[in-house]
């Protein structure tokens, strides 16, 4: 017994080091596919980290339209228990697609431009900056004049700041008026519906030359406000949309809690409900803040 031993000894070392060389590629192959698997999921996981803002009014019977414009409605089809034991429930929508929070397609005003569902998924998500201009618009209230127009001079102002907007940023305007909603009075300056209430209509909105100058003269992707136009309240023309939409840039139209992003160094991310050939459409609009 005791001189097998050696023997023994001997040849489990053979065995131990033959499995080692039939084995040791496929460890290693093994090795690759674990790593592999590993970087897969790390990148599935690796959204950067940060913080999600919500820029949207949610569609209910208070939800703000145009004067002239169909409002939101919501019939219930069915909502209970149904007959077999579960609870089921299901409605139908109809509205205008320029109210609440929503994109306006470039055909909105320019014949043969970009319908909704034309507008690249990449020209309403991106690099975005806030530019605000509340300070100088006057609170809504009896009498108060608030069809202010954004100049290049607020532009520049912000630039002097946070630096000159880069290409392909989307520009956000805070006029402050997003605390009005769902107030009709103090939102659109008007509670009137109709054709006549339009002359009513009093809010803040981007000037031509401003629109002009973000587009031309910044290269911006798309632009948004917290009112329900691009142009102020009091415009017949709409030149600021027109100047927007002739250069293909879309906006954004009744956004809300800007206040809760930075100036800059966030991403904007609008998804419009894909009408064909619509002239824009209900929008989810969220902003990421990323951590530090
Ligand atoms: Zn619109």
């Amino acid at each position: 017994m005791r001189n097998r031993l050696p023997l023994f000894a001997a040849s489990w070392n053979r065995i131990c080091h033959l499995v080692w060389r039939l084995f040791w590629p496929s460890v290693c192959h093994l090795t690759v596919v674990v790593a592999l698997c590993w970087a897969s999921f790390a990148l599935a996981d690796g959204f950067p980290k940060g913080r999600w803002v919500d820029l949207s009014h949610d569609f209910a019977d208070d939800t703000l339209y145009w004067p002239t414009a169909d409002k939101f409605h919501k019939d219930t089809v069915f909502a209970g228990e149904t007959d077999k034991g579960y609870y089921y429930s299901a409605y139908n929508l109809a509205a205008a697609e320029h109210g609440g929070t929503h994109v306006d397609a470039p055909v909105h005003f320019g014949r043969g431009q970009q319908s909704v569902d034309q507008i690249p998924l990449q020209q309403l998500i991106g690099p975005a900056v806030v530019i605000r201009v509340a300070g100088q618009i006057p609170q809504a209230g009896k009498g108060a004049n608030r069809n202010y127009l954004i100049s290049v001079a607020d532009i520049e102002r912000w630039e002097q700041q946070h630096g000159k907007i880069e290409k392909d940023t989307i520009v956000l305007f805070d006029t402050g008026s997003a605390q009005y909603w769902p107030d009709p009075v103090k939102y659109l300056g008007t509670a009137e519906r109709g054709k006549a209430a339009v002359d009513k209509l009093n809010f803040p909105g981007l000037s031509p030359e401003a629109a002009i100058f973000l587009a031309d003269e910044r290269g911006i992707k798309a632009v948004g406000l917290d009112t329900p136009s691009i142009d102020y309240g009091a415009s017949k023309l709409f030149k600021a949309h027109r100047e927007l939409f002739k250069r293909n840039v879309p906006a954004l139209e009744n956004v809300t809690n800007l206040q809760a992003l930075p100036e800059k160094g966030f991403t904007l991310i609008a998804l419009p409900m894909k009408i064909r050939g619509g002239s824009g459409g209900p929008t989810r609009v969220v902003g990421f803040i990323p951590e530090d």
